[in-house]
């Protein structure tokens, strides 16, 4: 049976440390880290998503700012909006929620959020940081997350071949170029699969390590993974169940109660990736209210 990779309890344990850090860096520098969320429409998960991270972001000491704009905002709007934060000293990291309305073209308001801001790393400028290995960026939170997880786990991703399922910017992508990273925690061979791949079963089987990320609920079954694999699943899905409260239940891409007979390490779902993307963000935050501090 594998070991649980418990996202909840590594999560806390890393606020407890960014809370820590912020407490140390408003007695020694007099700075508040700051985070501005902003929401256009009212996306019900959107508004959810939002409000955790504004609640979150209060609860470790920082400054939060919500901004919920219309659905109806105009392009121009909302990048006057990613203006006045860019120039704003109390705000060190700028999220826009996705997805935003059609109106709006996210591709440029990620190149209008300044890089040293960008807490999400999606400006190209800090997606081609992580790429080449440079430390001062930003990695994004999610892939960031798993990697942290294997680190307090004590897994070393070193020499040993990892399969990623999915290849989005979001997370597929950028977590294979932080498990390849020459660096410590990192250094393993990655082999990325998507939609077009034939035969995923086969490249899943040859996996170490194995990243789920695709989206479909419970799609990695059993006769998926190597045996002593570890399994990662970043996947969040509703699925209708009329037994639960709300009317459904959340599950990840991975059938949990098949491999976590087969693999050495699991992370569940929910409870597992979920909680440390925005414990991540919060890191990101502080790196940036840090840079931004001149040296003692
Ligand atoms: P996405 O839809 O942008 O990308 C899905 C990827 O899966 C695509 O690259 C596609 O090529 C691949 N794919 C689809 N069907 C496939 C198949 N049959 N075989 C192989 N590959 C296939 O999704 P995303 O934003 O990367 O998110 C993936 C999952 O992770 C979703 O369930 C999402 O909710 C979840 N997610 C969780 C967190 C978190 O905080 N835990 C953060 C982001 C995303």
């Amino acid at each position: 049976m594998a070991n649980l990779i418990d996202g909840k309890r590594i999560a806390a344990e890393i606020n407890a440390e960014t809370a820590g850090a912020v407490a140390e860096l408003g007695c020694r520098h007099g700075v508040q880290p700051g985070l501005a969320v902003v929401l256009v429409g009212q996306n019900p998960a959107s508004q959810v998503y939002v409000n955790m991270k504004a609640k979150r972001t209060l609860e470790l000491g920082m400054y939060s700012e919500k901004h919920e704009l219309p659905a109806d905002t105009g392009q121009t709007e909302l990048l006057a909006l990613i203006d006045k934060l860019n120039c704003d000293p109390k705000i060190h990291g700028i999220l826009v929620q996705s997805p935003p309305p059609p109106q709006i073209d996210e591709r440029q308001v990620v190149l209008a959020i300044d890089p040293g801001k960008d807490v999400d790393c999606f400006h190209p400028f800090n997606v081609g940081k992580m790429l080449i290995g440079d430390q001062d960026g930003f990695f994004p939170c999610t892939p960031y997350g798993v990697m942290v997880l294997m680190q307090r786990c004590g897994i070393d991703p070193s020499g040993r071949h990892a399969v990623i399922a999915g290849r989005s910017n979001i997370v597929g992508k950028p977590m294979m170029a932080l498990l390849m990273q020459k660096a410590a925690g990192a250094n393993a061979t990655v082999t990325v699969c998507h939609s077009r791949t034939p035969d995923i079963r086969e490249h899943c089987l040859r996996a170490d390590i194995l990243v789920a990320a695709i989206g479909k609920p419970e799609f990695i079954g059993g006769d998926m993974v190597k045996p002593g694999a570890v399994v990662i699943d970043v996947g969040i899905n509703r699925i209708e169940d009329a037994a639960a409260k709300r009317g459904y239940r959340l599950v990840g891409d991975v059938a949990f109660e098949q491999v976590e007979k087969k693999a050495s390490w699991i992370t569940p779902v929910p409870g597992g990736v979920g909680p440390m993307t925005i414990a991540m963000l919060l890191q990101n935050t502080l790196k940036a209210c840090r840079a931004s501090c001149s040296p003692d």
